[in-house]
């Protein structure tokens, strides 16, 4: 038995995170073990070369600029001159027109008629009319944006992405889209130039080399023995906190998906119950040696008749690099003719009940000395940004806390 101050579940941004700000606080690397199922650390966040240049697995995933601390941990493994810096160039495939996201702001790029429908559209929309925003998805886009973008662009997108009733889905997530208000739509259809707030990743990073992966590749090296990859979990002993019968620790922080908790242990029946009933999205990436005329970093596909959601364009961001992926809802996906990648767990869903059961099952885990962090262990739909973010609050607060 090796027994251990804190065993960390998942070899992701956070747990990566995690193990590094513990040790950078005074933690020693012997009293810290991540483990991780897969036999390459990152997560969601790995790259492997494909038709000789980098591909993420996960999807496209760009780090966005804004945290310093984040960026300040992240260059030390891989320093600043090897990123390059892009001005985000985004586009909506749309009435066979290309335009850049977000669609609000960016309307002066259509045809006259088009800009004339969606301006209707807007200037009849709820939230632009003074009507209290509604409970339900469906009817907070037709509420936000009008019956015409809604119908066109927000609910067919929406539909590809989540493959579910959209009404199962809550609106608490929101706010995070971008806000653009009805006047600044006008100025930018009267002026012919954006306006409004930008969007996430308006100007983000990209490795010149090896792809998003490299820097999570990295850290896990860094850290020697205190990170064992290629580890299959079958038990979890509640009342000693031992793995496997192997790894034993005072507390445990698990970004794992919850859903894996329920092979490797009995849990108490409102828990059980709690994390049956949380949803997740698997998304395909398909790799496609072809290279498109475009600028454009990624383009936004709601077309239903199309199979993937998202391309993304690797030659305008990696390189050296020819072709571009798509990235897919799994349940959408026909056979693939080419390289594939499925990753099971790609989006945590935002289902009406998601924030009670979550908030029950982390309370629940509080007892047991578990901590859940990260995307999984919050099921949240955060960016690497933010999970490398609170996992570094996470690691200060601890080593506080246990000094
Ligand atoms: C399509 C897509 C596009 C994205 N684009 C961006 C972007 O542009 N920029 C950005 O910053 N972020 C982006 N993200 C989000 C980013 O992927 C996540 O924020 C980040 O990966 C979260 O890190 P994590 O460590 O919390 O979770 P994960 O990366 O999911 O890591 C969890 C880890 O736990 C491991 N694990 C799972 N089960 C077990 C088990 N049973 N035992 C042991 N280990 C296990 C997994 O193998 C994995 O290594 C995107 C995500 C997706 C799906």
């Amino acid at each position: 038995m090796q027994t251990f101050r804190y065993i960390i579940l998942g070899a992701g941004p956070s747990g990566l995170a995690l193990a590094h700000t513990l040790r950078d606080r005074g933690v020693p690397l012997s009293e810290v073990l991540v483990l991780e199922k897969e036999i390459t650390a990152g997560g969601l966040c790995r790259s492997e070369i494909v038709d000789g240049a980098p591909l993420d697995i996960g999807g496209g995933h760009f780090l966005d600029v804004k945290h310093k601390d984040v960026l300040d941990l992240l260059f030390r493994f891989m320093p600043e001159s090897e990123w390059n810096r892009h001005e985000r160039v985004s586009k909506i495939h749309l009435r066979a027109q290309m335009v850049d996201h977000p669609l609000e702001a960016n309307l002066w790029q259509f045809n006259t008629e088009t800009q004339v429908d969606y301006l209707e559209s807007i200037a009849q929309a709820g939230c632009v009319r003074g009507t209290a925003a509604p409970e339900s998805f469906a009817a907070w886009i037709r509420w936000k944006f009008g019956e015409r973008i809604a119908d066109d662009y927000m609910l067919p997108y929406n539909r590809k992405i989540w493959s579910m009733d959209p009404d199962l889905l809550g609106t608490y997530w929101l706010h995070k889209l971008p806000n653009v208000s009805f006047r600044e739509t006008l100025h930018s259809c009267i002026e012919g130039k954006p306006y409004g707030s930008l969007p996430a990743h308006g100007v983000f990073l990209y490795p010149k080399e090896h792809g998003y992966g490299e820097v999570w590749r990295r850290m896990a090296e860094a850290l020697v023995d205190s990170i064992q990859l290629g580890v299959d979990i079958q038990s979890f002993d509640l009342a000693t906190r031992t793995i496997n019968g192997t790894w034993q620790a005072d507390h445990v922080f698990s970004s794992v998906p919850w859903h894996a908790w329920l092979n490797w242990t009995t849990l108490p029946d409102a828990v059980r119950d709690d994390i049956n009933a949380l949803c997740n999205v698997g998304i395909d990436i398909d790799y496609i040696p072809e290279t498109l005329d475009s600028q454009a970093h990624w383009i936004y596909e709601p077309d239903e008749e199309l199979q993937h959601h998202r391309k993304l364009l690797r030659s305008n961001f990696s390189p050296g690099a020819r072709g571009y992926w798509t990235e897919s809802n799994h349940q959408r996906s026909q056979a693939a003719d080419g390289w594939r990648h499925t990753n099971p767990y790609a989006y945590p869903v935002n289902t009406i009940d998601k924030p009670a059961r979550v908030s029950r099952i982390l309370e629940w885990a509080t007892t047991q000395n578990i901590t859940g962090f990260g995307r999984w262990g919050t099921w949240d739909h955060m960016n690497s940004d933010i999970a490398v973010k609170n996992a570094i609050a996470l690691g200060i607060a601890t080593a506080v806390n246990t000094r």
